[in-house]
C-alpha cells in the first residue's frame, strides 16, 4: 500500500529562493503549455490531429529551455511532471470527469512534484538541484522505498509529502456499520455512537475576521501588509490542520473497527452549487473524510459500500419499514406510529443505511442489536467527543 509521510522542511535562505523558483517554474510551464495547447486546438480543430500530447509538449519544453535559460535552474523532471498533469487534466475533461483546465495563479496552492532522484541523509532530504539537502524535522525516519515527493508551501512554511510503499500489514475490523453524516453531529453510527463535529472553525472565526479587517486597512504590497497576510494565512492553516487531524482520527477509528462501512453517496455536483456556507463547509469536510476512509479501508481490505441518496433513510422506520411522511427537519426523535419504535433520528437513519448496504452485499436484513463498540474507547483515547445513543428511548427526549 502507498502511504504518505509529511515532514516540515527548514530550507536556508538560498534554498528558499530556489524552492520558490520551482513553484513558479512549474506554474509557468503549466500556464504556458495550457495556452499552447489551446492555440493548437483552435487552429487544428478540423484536422486529423486536433490536439497536442504530453510527449509533444515535452519536446517543445526542451526547445523552450534554450530560449528561457532560467528554467534550467529547476529540476527538469518536476517541469515535465507539470506537463503530465496538464495532459491528465485534459484527458479528464474529455472524459467529462472534470471541468476545463484553468490557468494557475500565485494565490493557488503552491506545490511541485519530484518523481525520482531523492534520498534522506542524516536530517537532510536530498532532492535534485538541492544537492546538499534540505533540513527536515526528523520526528519519524524517512522510509526507503519512496515513490514520489510533493513539496508544498502553506502560509510561509515548507513541507515535503513523502509517498512510499509500505509493507505493513494492518488488521481490519469486523461487522458492518452504517454511517449517517450530518451537520449537528459529524456522524452517527448504526450501533449508536454519535461523533460531535470539530468546531475549530467557529472558535477562530471572529479572530480571523478581525485580523482580515486589519489586513485590508494596510497598504497593499507594504512590509506590514505582507506580515499581516502571513498572520491570516497561518490562522487559516491552524484550522485546516485541526480539521485534517479530526478527519484522520475519526476515519482511522472506523476503518480499524469495521469490516464493511455503508455511507450515502455524496452529491458532489450539488456541493459545488451549494451557496449555504455552513452546509458547503460540512460537505467539503465529508468529502475529505470519505477520501481518507476509502484508502484506510483499502489498506485493511475492508469494504466501503455507497448507496444512493435515499430520502426515506431518515423517514423510514428502521424496525418495521413504515414511511413517516410528516417527519420534520426539527424532529430529533423518530417515533413510529405503526410499531411504536422511539429512536434518535440520526441513529434511525444510520440503521437504515446499514440495512440497505446489507441488502446490496446480499446478506439480507439483520436485526438491530446495539453492541458496545470498541470504537468508543478509541475515540475517547484520541480526545474526540462523542455520545452513546444506547440509552432508553425516554431519556433520548432531551
Ligand atoms: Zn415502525
Amino acid at each position: 500500500m502507498i502511504k504518505t509521510l509529511k515532514v516540515r522542511l527548514y530550507p536556508n535562505e538560498e534554498q528558499t529562493v530556489l524552492l520558490e523558483k520551482h513553484f513558479g517554474g512549474c506554474r509557468f510551464v503549466w500556464n504556458h503549455f495550457l495556452e499552447v495547447r489551446n492555440r493548437y486546438y483552435a487552429e487544428h480543430m478540423n484536422d486529423k490531429k486536433k490536439g497536442l500530447t504530453a510527449f509533444d509538449t515535452m519536446k517543445m519544453l526542451t526547445a523552450l529551455k534554450e530560449e528561457l535559460t532560467w528554467l534550467n535552474e529547476i529540476n527538469s523532471q518536476s517541469l515535465q511532471h507539470s506537463l503530465v498533469e496538464l495532459d491528465k487534466a485534459f484527458r479528464q475533461f474529455f472524459r467529462h470527469n472534470a471541468s476545463y483546465p484553468t490557468f494557475k495563479s500565485k494565490r493557488d496552492k503552491q506545490y511541485f512534484i519530484i518523481p525520482s532522484g531523492f534520498k534522506a541523509k542524516g536530517n537532510r532530504l536530498i532532492i535534485p538541484k538541492f544537492t546538499e539537502g534540505i533540513k527536515y524535522r526528523d520526528k519519524s525516519s524517512i522510509p526507503n522505498n519512496i515513490k514520489q515527493i510533493v513539496i508544498t508551501k502553506d502560509a510561509d512554511l515548507y513541507y515535503a509529502s513523502i509517498q512510499y510503499e509500505s509493507n505493513e500489514e494492518l488488521e481490519g475490523g469486523k461487522g458492518i456499520v452504517g454511517l449517517d453524516m450530518g451537520i449537528k453531529h459529524f456522524l452517527t453510527t448504526s450501533d449508536g455512537i454519535e461523533v460531535d463535529p470539530a468546531n475549530s472553525y467557529r472558535k477562530f472565526e471572529r479572530k480571523i475576521k478581525r485580523e482580515q479587517r486589519r489586513l485590508s486597512r494596510k497598504k497593499k504590497g507594504s512590509k506590514n501588509s505582507k506580515k499581516q497576510m502571513v498572520k491570516v494565512q497561518t490562522m487559516h492553516k491552524k484550522i485546516r490542520d485541526a480539521r485534517t487531524d479530526f478527519n484522520h482520527k475519526v476515519s482511522t477509528a472506523i476503518a480499524k473497527h469495521y469490516g464493511t462501512v455503508v455511507i450515502e453517496n455524496l452529491n458532489i455536483q450539488g456541493m459545488q452549487r451549494n451557496h449555504h456556507l455552513a452546509k458547503s463547509i460540512a460537505d467539503q469536510g465529508w468529502y475529505r473524510f470519505k477520501t481518507m476512509l476509502t484508502y484506510k479501508l483499502g489498506w485493511r481490505e475492508a469494504k466501503l459500500i455507497e448507496i444512493g441518496r435515499f430520502d426515506p433513510s431518515s423517514r423510514m422506520c428502521s424496525r418495521c419499514g413504515n414511511i413517516k411522511h410528516d417527519l420534520k427537519l426539527s424532529d430529533r426523535i423518530y417515533h413510529c406510529d405503526v410499531c411504536g419504535l422511539t429512536i434518535d433520528r440520526d441513529l434511525n437513519a444510520a440503521i437504515n443505511i446499514r440495512n440497505i448496504g446489507l441488502i446490496k452485499v446480499g446478506q439480507g436484513m439483520s436485526e438491530f442489536t446495539p453492541v458496545e463498540s470498541a470504537m468508543a474507547g478509541y475515540l475517547n483515547r484520541e480526545g474526540i467527543s462523542y455520545h452513546s445513543l444506547k440509552q432508553e428511548p425516554q431519556s433520548l427526549q432531551r
